[in-house]
């Protein structure tokens, strides 16, 4: 005999049953057939477990669903919660990831064929900060104290002035004065900020009594690469004046930088 398919088992029985019948009506009670009514009950009363059980699942089925959307809803509030702690103590600690740069100025001096900050020479017209005391240690720069008073970062002021209060502008002879897009961790002080990257995006430059004011980008990595570009700018009427047009040069680009941003 053929291995009856699972599923058409009960089709089969039902034919089964229904030929049965018809034998029984035509011949009268069959013999030699096995009880099968206790068969017919324990069918029964597994359709009922059965039935119990699938009602079961759905409830379950059900619950977990619940369950997991409301996980999803504990998530979202953790996410907020932190977002909104780690939002605060940056603006309190006042540090800032900025989705647009946040601008300032730098001063660089001409020596040894480069352009010179305090701490090192830049060689293109972006720099990213490093720190000598921690090395990759957490977010540069550091603003936990932990490597010294004044931390590390790619230094840049608020305004012009600090720059001629520290630096003594005035008395120089060949130097740069450059605004900076600060961008990634930018650490705001008093006067300046500390950022973990600078990017040099207008330069007024006077080398050998020339003066050049750029604000294109592979110009200012030119003259990063070799200050004697610098030479190729205009020959200047006074020391105070060319000061004067380099300064009005680099805020004047500054205000427009902060119409766009
Ligand atoms: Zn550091």
């Amino acid at each position: 005999m053929e291995p009856v398919p699972e599923l058409n088992r009960t089709t089969r029985l039902a034919e089964l049953r229904r030929s049965l019948r018809t034998y029984e009506d035509r011949y009268g009670a069959v013999s030699g057939l096995i009880d099968i009514s206790k068969a017919n009950t324990a069918l029964s009363i597994r359709q009922r477990r059965l039935n119990q059980l699938r009602e079961e699942e759905t409830r379950i089925t059900g619950q977990i669903a619940s369950m997991v959307s409301e996980m999803r809803r504990i998530e979202r509030w953790m996410e907020f919660c932190l977002e909104d702690a780690i939002e605060r103590t940056r603006r309190e600690e006042a540090e800032a990831w900025s989705p647009t740069p946040i601008m300032g100025y730098r001063l660089w001096w001409i020596e040894d064929g480069s352009l010179c900050g305090v701490k090192l020479p830049w060689k293109t017209r972006t720099l990213a900060a490093t720190c000598l005391r921690r090395g990759d240690l957490g977010e540069i720069p550091h603003s936990d104290g932990s490597c010294g008073r004044l931390g590390c970062g790619v230094y840049a002021a608020k305004t012009v002035d600090p720059l001629y209060r520290d630096f003594n502008v005035w008395s120089l002879d060949d130097f740069a004065i450059g605004l900076v897009a600060l961008t990634g961790k930018v650490v705001e002080h008093d006067d300046g900020y500390r950022a973990a990257e600078a990017t040099v995006v207008a330069l007024g430059a006077r080398l050998d009594r020339r003066v050049l004011l750029t604000n294109v980008p592979n110009m200012i990595d030119d003259v990063f690469a070799d200050p004697s570009m610098i030479r190729m700018g205009l020959p200047i009427g006074s020391r105070r004046q060319s000061l004067i047009e380099i300064e009005t040069y680099v805020t004047e680009k500054a205000r427009r930088a902060e119409q766009w941003i």
